[in-house]
């Protein structure tokens, strides 16, 4: 595990000047949660939540999907791996991309239940919420968590990421403790 831990390091190139990080030669991330943060509120303002939920899941999963898939290929010993071992695996390269830490919280075949303390778009909603007034919002806010999660299961299972439905349940944005995603990988 350390061993691949070490090659997905080496697989990251950070260019601060620029505000991109990138996955095995793909861009995987822009600008800083503060910003990104802002642009997400304007395009729910135009979209409403749900839409924009759908659009920035989509971009989010699309744009992960293929490193995650070249680096389970790289992996010589990745079909010997237990999927919470391949899981455990891609949530390490999640916290070396600045996406925030996830943990499985319940596993029930094809339903898993994944949490987070600190996903990326909830900080960033903090660092703005005091600066411009922002009060808790009515609907979970980590859509592109949503997308990196719907990525992380594809892999880790091998299907396609249309088989794959991610629905944030709870967010910090709305005064939860954690944010909560409800992972369902279709049979
Ligand atoms: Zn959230």
């Amino acid at each position: 595990m350390k061993e691949i831990i070490r090659q997905i390091q080496a697989a990251v190139e950070i260019d601060p000047e620029r505000s991109r990080i990138r996955l095995a030669g793909h861009e995987v991330a822009y600008h800083c949660e503060k910003f990104s943060t802002r642009i997400i509120r304007g395009l729910e303002d135009v979209l409403g939540v749900e839409e924009a939920n759908a659009l920035i899941q989509q971009a989010a999963s699309e744009s992960l999907y293929q490193p995650l898939t070249e680096l389970s290929q790289a992996e010589t010993n990745w079909a010997n791996l237990t999927r919470s071992e391949r899981l455990a695996l891609i949530f390490e390269v999640f916290k070396i991309l600045g996406y925030g830490a996830v943990t499985i919280a319940e596993a029930n075949g094809n339903r898993t239940k994944v949490t987070s303390s600190n996903s990326y778009l909830a900080e960033g909603f903090f660092e703005n919420a005091e600066q411009w007034r922002w009060s808790k919002r009515s609907a979970p806010f980590c859509h592109d968590m949503c997308g990196y999660l719907r990525a992380a299961f594809a892999v880790s299972d091998g299907v396609p990421l249309d088989r794959v439905t991610v629905k944030e349940t709870t967010c910090r944005t709305m005064g939860a403790e954690l944010c909560t995603f409800e992972v369902e990988v279709a049979q």
